[in-house]
């Protein structure tokens, strides 16, 4: 699959009181794959919180700003992390990207909450472009992380929603196809039509199931919705990483002078220092002379 048939749709229904976000995001989560060498089940945690991410960037009123989803849960993949803008631009990172356990759960799916966990936190963070950056966080429900972005709006934004996120990965390891949707029903909504749209939500197939099945964004929104839906934006998607050499020197001395002291001494004999980014495994080269001229600033 080319990388242009990843994007999102924002729409809106019910007279603005429906919100509905959908995406495919196959090439996000191969590239997220290919960098961090994911086993299957890790890919579809990392997979689906990166596609929240998404929907979440597509949330906020200034396309710039920022939004990561963190899960900290008790599996053994450990913390994973995804950021993404209203640009549609998404990077992650997970602690063990292979954790070795069944990859399969007892009904045939991806393990992903054998691999995230059952109990832990999930962190949503909104860069709003003020001093502060907001903050909530709420307990995992189940570790299958559509849940659990469910539970967040719900207990944390106060807006029903419904969260349904799914990755498809072949015997091979390979993303097939990847994304979801996510409804929310904001005040004012007739309890009639949110019960209308539960019922339909509940009688879709698994995510998974209609993403295989060649199912577009607007595909999906066509199912809970039938016509009856405006759409508002359209937003091709991409991983993206924004580290820079610029950024890494500056990371560096913000560990302190001591720490940079440290380093220079140590890499004065090969003359550079290396400094991975853990997003993207880019790797930059930093001459010793250039960390010195940097601290002495
Ligand atoms: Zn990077």
């Amino acid at each position: 699959m080319e990388s242009n048939r990843d994007y999102l749709v924002r729409a809106t229904t019910h007279g603005g009181l429906v919100r509905a976000f959908a995406i495919s995001a196959q090439s996000v989560v191969a590239d997220l794959h290919r960098i961090h060498g994911t086993e299957p089940a890790v890919t579809a945690a990392i997979g689906r919180l990166a596609a929240g991410a998404l929907l979440f960037g597509a949330m906020q009123k200034e396309k710039r700003h920022s939004v990561s989803l963190r899960v900290r849960g008790d599996g053994p993949a450990g913390t994973l992390l995804a950021t993404a803008n209203g640009n549609g631009e998404v990077r992650g990172l997970v602690a063990n990207p292979r954790t070795g356990i069944e990859q399969v759960n007892a009904v045939g799916k991806l393990n992903v909450s054998g691999v995230v966990g059952t109990t832990g936190q999930l962190t949503v963070t909104r860069d709003l472009g003020l001093r502060q950056p907001y903050t909530g966080i709420v307990r995992l429900i189940s570790g299958e992380i559509g849940e659990d972005i469910a539970h967040y709006l719900l207990s944390s934004e106060q807006t029903p929603a419904a969260v349904g996120l799914g990755v498809f990965v072949d015997a091979w390891g390979r993303v097939e196809a990847a994304g979801g949707y996510i409804v929310q029903l904001l005040p004012g909504v007739a309890d009639r039509t949110a019960a209308d749209i539960e019922a339909t939500i509940a009688s879709l197939p698994h995510p998974t199931r209609m993403l295989r099945d060649g199912d577009g964004p607007e595909d999906v929104l066509v199912r809970i919705f039938g016509g009856g839906f405006e759409v508002l934006d359209r937003v091709p998607v991409r991983f993206h990483c924004p580290c820079s050499r610029e950024r890494v020197e500056r990371a560096l001395l913000l560990l302190g002078t001591r720490e940079v002291r440290d380093i220079i001494e140590q890499d004065r004999a090969r003359g550079f220092t290396e400094v991975t980014c853990e997003f993207c495994t880019t790797c930059y080269r930093i001459p010793v002379e250039e960390i010195e001229l940097l601290a002495a600033g």
